[in-house]
């Protein structure tokens, strides 16, 4: 066995790791992608992206597998004339979005979502959210962010959908602390959180996003949170302008993880451990028992990370310590200290880290390596499988619940699956 529940090294255990900064042409997709998955967890609310072709066709590729009932997202077109200053595209705006609220009842909540073309023309969407707040509040609330972005990553869409939730979040009214967890989980992940957190005694623990818009969770000096996803930067952020606490964590990731993750909210509700042991035990044991098999098939494998969803330091501490996975080298496009401070202590000391990218150079490294499994965006699978490595999306690792005890032996078998695959090939 290689899993760490308790012991893990303190700061002052551990020499900073070394990381490579890069800076160069990148390979991602922008963060209207987020959408993909928000719009399925805030049941009630719209994403209307005031973007171009391009942008409705991302979308339109992203979520197309997806699509299980009446979408609940669209793309208002901006064309030429719009670009060229010809039309006033506030009053454009102002039509689409009366015409929508008109078909669309049941919307409680309306994200504008800038993009590159509205941002090229400086179209102010949070003045227009400000006005159409005031046309259709309170039945609709309406609230704005950007997805737009070469130099972004997928994962800050949700970043700044979440950041922008904040200012429309109550005050906190009771006094005792509340625990807030932060980021978009599955349904089936937040249902198990629930269960585990009233079992330690933990009772009104919201989550940000909510499923519902009505149900915006109350944020004050007593709210203490727990991200529960690496890429939300601005959201914390925005928490903390608002006097909330963030407790510090490893994510929730593998059985190591999601132990910790608990852990540091038992430590701040004062849950005797005791308690703690007895209510995490038996799910720890059942995901131990349940990782081995993948463990018999991944121990030893190398793998190589491209930056890409920022979930890959996680990922990488789960893949070494859980699963004996070799770590050929860990990207990320951007590398927050602060938050991951408690992964990277996990992390091995010769661990090789990059932050950033310059893809060709990336590539270079990786083809010399000749890693067992390459994780990456979709842009680069397809050449790297041909060239003969087995890849896996970063970012089905996003649309999928890979949070928690259950799912901890579901997220190895992402991996493991791609390496199955290419075997059958070869053989
Ligand atoms: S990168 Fe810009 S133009 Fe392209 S889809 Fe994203 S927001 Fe639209």
């Amino acid at each position: 066995m290689n899993v760490h529940v308790q012991g893990c090294p303190v700061a002052a255990d551990v020499a900073p790791k070394p990381v490579r900064r890069e800076s160069g042409q990148r390979e991602v997709f922008c963060g209207l992608t987020g959408i993909v998955w928000l719009h399925r967890k805030i049941q009630d609310a719209f994403f209307l992206v005031v973007g171009s072709r391009t942008c409705a066709h991302l979308i339109q590729s992203a979520a197309g597998v997806m699509i299980f009932a009446e979408p609940r997202f669209a793309t208002a077109i901006m064309e030429e004339k719009d670009l060229a200053g010809l039309t006033d595209a506030n009053d454009e705006l102002d039509r689409i979005v009366a015409q929508l609220i008109a078909r669309r009842p049941e919307i409680r909540l309306l994200f504008l979502v800038g993009s590159c073309p509205s941002e090229v023309i400086k179209l102010d969407l949070s003045r227009a959210a400000l006005r159409l707040s005031q046309k259709f509040s309170p039945a609709v609330r309406i609230l704005n962010y950007s997805g737009s972005g070469i130099e972004t990553t997928f994962t800050q869409g949700e970043d700044a959908c979440l950041a922008s939730l904040v200012p429309a979040a109550p005050p906190t009214r009771r006094s005792e602390d509340q625990l807030l967890i932060v980021g978009s989980l599955a349904d089936v992940v937040e249902d198990q959180f629930i269960r585990l957190f009233d079992a330690l005694g933990i009772g009104r623990v919201q989550f940000l996003p909510p499923r519902k818009a009505s149900a915006l969770p109350a944020i004050g000096p007593n709210t203490r949170f727990l991200l529960a996803q690496p890429f939300l930067a601005d959201t914390a952020r925005a928490l903390e302008d608002r006097g909330a606490v963030r407790l510090a964590a490893p994510f929730p990731l593998g059985v190591e993880g999601t132990t910790a993750w608990l852990r540091a909210a038992a430590d701040a509700f004062g849950v005797a451990p005791s308690l703690f042991e007895a209510v995490t035990q038996p799910h720890r044991i059942r995901a131990e028992r349940a990782l081995v098999r993948y463990r018999d098939q991944l121990s030893g494998r190398r793998i190589f990370l491209f930056p890409d969803s920022q979930l890959e330091i996680p990922l990488a501490r789960f893949l070494s310590r859980e699963l004996s996975m070799q770590l050929v080298e860990v990207g990320t496009p951007y590398l927050h200290r602060e938050h991951l401070a408690e992964e990277l202590r996990l992390l091995p000391d010769d661990v090789v880290l990059s932050e950033g990218q310059d893809v060709d150079l990336q590539l270079d490294r990786c083809r010399a390596a000749r890693p067992d499994l390459v994780v990456c965006g979709l842009g680069l699978a397809n050449p790297l499988e041909a060239e003969g490595m087995a890849t896996k999306w970063s970012i089905e690792l996003v649309f999928t619940p890979i949070q928690g005890y259950e799912q901890a032996a579901d997220l190895a078998e992402l991996f493991a699956r791609p390496l199955v695959r290419r075997a059958r090939l070869v053989a």
